[in-house]
């Protein structure tokens, strides 16, 4: 047997896992398709220095693993965006305009939404988010789109249109494709009574760069723990043990594996001797399909006409913004719009994109000095963004999501109740420690 382990994937998870079997004395190898590490987190620098992140960047309180591991690390989290002065800017089909908490709703609206929000925290505090499906109601709830839930509860449309303009600033699926049991685990996860909240899910960020953590894990690793650019192809466990062949015709051999790629690339590599109902399992995982724009402009020069940045789009190509930090602008293309934003030349999208901001941030808007575009929906190495469970996906992915069949073991975001890097840190950590303790 060459390795320990072998580690499919030079993510978060994959990295996580890895550092953690490395420190607990087994020899393991990293195998990474990509010629850089960090998966999903990647980011570059601007000649002034400033970073850009063109992945995954910002984090919640309750997403200790994470936490835990960049203390780890000695990095450091900050405030981010949602402490950031001023107000958000709504680019509706019929206006647009400046102010927090839904300035376009009416009062009979507001208070719509207050009671479906509470009645969804009171849902939520039924579903344990480990075991979703031993709720009673299980489901039931997971057939049930979040759309047609708000509406049984008596929302009003503009309710409706603003759950989904949430959804599409976060690139999510559209209330009418979500499954009503995934959401109401993800918020049951997070302990927080509500909707997905900014302040819950986004209020901080690594302070010398979201793809740092990654790249501090790999250093840690050293370069003998890790073969990039080496795309594995297929796996077959049998009695003998484990053999990973590569796309170069290679084979490694390994008392044990962890799978730490997406659910998209996974489903390209061929597994052998693992039983059929995890693997079916596996294959019923999806992702939401997104795109990632970042407009880097000299400052923050919103905050002066009192926006924070915060953008919200209706009808546009974009879905949402938020401010990195020092006039770095994310913003995401939500699925539904991907066609449109897949068709068209960089030069002409570049055009029309930055018109977009115009719209919002006024002709300032017009002259970035960078603008940054990552397609993770089309990037072999991700096939997606971040999971997405329509309709009926908890029932078909099943209790398997997650869990281990020695000695083939799952790690990554796809595996946690709904992706993100603290799934990313939690399970890779947690697989790491379930094969060391397996031996
Ligand atoms: C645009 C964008 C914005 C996001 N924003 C946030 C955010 O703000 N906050 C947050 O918490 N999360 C965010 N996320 C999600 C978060 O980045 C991911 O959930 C997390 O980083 C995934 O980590 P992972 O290790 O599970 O998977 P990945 O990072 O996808 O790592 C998997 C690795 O496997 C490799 N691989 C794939 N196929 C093969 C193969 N056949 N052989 C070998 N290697 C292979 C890949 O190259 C990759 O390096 C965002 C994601 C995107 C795309």
């Amino acid at each position: 047997m060459n390795h320990d382990v072998i580690v499919l994937g030079a993510g978060l998870a994959g990295l996580s896992c890895a550092r953690d079997l490395a420190r607990g004395g087994a020899d393991v190898l990293v195998v990474e398709a990509r010629g850089r590490v960090g998966g999903r987190v990647e980011q570059t620098a601007l000649p002034d220095g400033r970073l850009v992140q063109l992945g995954g960047e910002v984090v919640g309180p309750f997403h200790t693993a994470y936490a835990r591991l960049v203390a780890e690390l000695g990095l450091t989290l900050v405030p981010s965006f949602p402490q950031l002065p001023g107000e958000q800017t709504w680019v509706l089909a019929d206006q647009t305009g400046v102010g927090d908490g839904y300035p376009w709703m009416s009062d009979a609206d507001r208070a719509a939404y207050e009671k479906a929000e509470a009645a969804f925290a009171a849902l939520a505090a039924t579903v344990d988010p480990d075991d979703p499906w031993s709720h009673p109601d299980a489901a039931a709830l997971d057939r049930l789109s979040v759309g047609d839930w708000l509406r049984s509860v008596g929302a009003t449309p503009n309710v409706v249109r603003a759950r989904d303009l949430f959804m599409l600033a976060l690139a999510a699926e559209s209330v009418e494709r979500t499954s009503l049991l995934s959401d109401l685990r993800k918020e049951a996860v997070a302990g927080a009574p509500g909707f997905y909240s900014y302040d819950v899910w986004e209020c901080q960020r690594v302070a010398e760069g979201s793809a740092t953590v990654a790249l501090r894990m790999a250093e840690e690793l050293g370069p003998h723990r890790l073969r990039l650019g080496a795309p594995v192809r297929s796996v077959t466990i049998d009695a003998a043990g484990c053999t990973v062949g590569l796309a170069t015709g290679e084979t490694l051999t390994a008392a044990a594996v962890v799978s730490a790629v997406p659910v998209g690339p996974l489903r390209d590599i061929q597994i052998n001797g693992v039983s059929a109902a995890r693997l079916d399992s596996l294959d019923r995982q999806r992702h939401a399909l997104a795109a990632k724009v970042v407009f880097a402009y000299p400052d923050s020069f919103w905050e002066r006409q009192g926006q924070n940045g915060d953008i919200f789009f209706e009808t546009a190509v974009l879905g949402g913004t938020w401010v990195q930090h020092c006039g770095i602008m994310s913003t995401l293309v939500p699925p539904e719009r991907l066609a449109a934003f897949l068709t068209t030349s960089p030069r002409v999208l570049q055009a029309e994109l930055t018109e977009e901001m115009a719209l919002a941030l006024g002709p300032q808007a017009r002259s970035p000095q960078a603008v940054y575009f990552r397609r993770w929906a089309v990037d072999p190495w991700t096939q997606g963004y971040i999971t997405g469970w329509r309709p009926g996906d908890v029932m078909a992915v099943g209790p398997l999501h997650g869990s281990q069949e020695p000695p083939f073991y799952v790690c990554g975001s796809d595996q946690w109740v709904c992706g993100y890097m603290e799934g990313a840190v939690r399970t890779g950590r947690a697989a790491a420690a379930a094969a060391l303790a397996d031996g």
